[in-house]
């Protein structure tokens, strides 16, 4: 049996993950087995998310009725029903259904009648409060499926805590990332010297840790020096795999894309802070929030090769991470003294070296500018990245 919950948190409290985890406590000291814990990450670009645009999956052996009429009284009883982007879904099914729905909901956008559909075509057992959106993502999840699945350690807090200040020692999430990076990622950014892995809302989230395998992230948490958790529950997830990338140029709004390219206007910084340049006709942005970025794109030249990957929105791309394949040579712009008589060389013609004014000598070499930037991958920093987006170390 497939259990699907969605959207049952509000910036003041609660999360979908939480719900789920109590959901799973309970079933298993009532005898069940719970095979598969599953957080699904969905379209980064919806308007609709709380936070990160989750949906879970719980599978299990418990009757369809019980699990349904369960889930409905957790939701029920947790979620933030005051909010009006609050709308709740709960989906039971007993074999998983096509696949086809998730990769759109991963990829662009649904609708609830389309989801009412599918549910009622696969006969499932299913509830949508109020405006009944939490649907589309709980069907998504019971009918994801992932080639590529990485770990999450989740730690939570007592109920009655949630609201307050985060009791935790900084040095001990430092010791984690040198102790399981790569294995692990994003629990923290040593460059900006910050925990990434802690949340600051009202949800009972305390902190997440996020690997290759549940062995790796369990470890992990053993490094933290927190305040006492209620528990902790690891998930399985499509997180930092970059399941929501389309490899394409025929970009949409709303979707996240990979092209390769060549970058046709320099890049320039934007009131604000932000940072933006063209691959091949794109206009491609590097924010302001993606802090030490920027540094990486200011590098950038035209004529360099680069593979682009990001989220294209307002008609631009976001990007969150670049690959540059190949350097644009770069002419320094004041030409050489002639090693012969020391008068002043033109340049003889792109690439063709130079030539002397005054006694016609040549230097066939052209005097280029040192690039601070080499081939290579880069990234957003941890604290800006996207779930979904695959982090530079797990490439290999
Ligand atoms: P929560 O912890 O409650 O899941 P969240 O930040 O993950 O919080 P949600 O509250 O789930 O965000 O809000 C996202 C809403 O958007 C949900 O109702 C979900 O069903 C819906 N949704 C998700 N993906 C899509 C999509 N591709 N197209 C349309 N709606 C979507």
């Amino acid at each position: 049996m497939l259990l699907g919950i969605d959207d049952t948190d509000s910036p003041n409290g609660m999360c979908t993950t939480y719900l789920g985890a109590l959901i799973a406590r309970k079933l298993r000291s009532s005898g069940y087995f719970v095979n598969n814990m599953r957080l699904v990450r969905l379209n980064p670009n919806v308007i609709w998310k709380t936070r990160g645009n989750a949906g879970i999956c719980i599978e299990t052996n418990a009757p369809k009725e019980y699990l349904f009429s369960l889930a409905c009284e957790y939701v029920d009883k947790y979620a933030m029903f005051d909010c009006e982007n609050t709308n709740p879904g709960v989906v039971v099914v007993e074999t998983k259904p096509p696949a086809d729905f998730y990769q759109k909901a991963l990829r662009e956008f649904c609708t609830i009648e389309e989801a009412e559909e599918r549910l009622n075509e696969i006969g499932a057992l299913y509830k949508g409060y109020k405006n009944k959106r939490g649907l589309i993502g709980s069907l998504a999840a019971v009918s994801s499926v992932l080639p590529d699945k990485t770990y999450e350690c989740l730690s939570y807090r007592y109920f009655d805590k949630c609201g307050t200040p985060r009791e935790f020692e900084e040095d001990g999430f430092f010791e984690c990332e040198k102790a399981t990076a790569p294995n692990t990622w994003d629990t923290v950014d040593f460059k900006l010297h910050k925990v990434i892995c802690i949340p600051h809302g009202k949800d009972p989230v305390l902190y997440g840790i996020r690997g290759e395998s549940p062995e790796f992230v369990r470890e992990a948490a053993g490094y933290l020096k927190t305040e006492e958790p209620e528990f902790i529950q690891v998930w399985e997830t499509n997180q930092g795999t970059d399941a929501h990338i389309i490899h394409s140029r025929e970009l949409f709004e709303g979707g996240s894309f990979c092209f390769e390219g060549v970058v046709d206007s320099a890049p320039e910084t934007q009131r604000g802070g932000h940072v933006s340049f063209g691959v091949d006709g794109v206009k491609c942005f590097a924010f302001e929030p993606t802090k030490y970025f920027r540094d990486a794109v200011r590098e950038l030249v035209v004529g360099d090769k680069v593979i682009i990957y990001g989220s294209y929105q307002n008609g631009v791309m976001n990007v969150e991470k670049f690959y540059l394949a190949e350097t644009a040579s770069v002419e320094k712009r004041e030409s050489p003294k002639c090693p012969v008589c020391g008068g002043r060389m033109t340049s003889a013609g792109k690439g063709k070296g130079y030539k002397c004014r005054d006694c016609s000598a040549r230097i066939r070499e052209v005097d280029e500018v040192k690039r601070n930037i080499s081939v290579g991958w880069y990234e957003v920093p941890p604290g800006s990245r996207r779930h979904l987006a695959k982090p530079v170390c797990r490439f290999g």
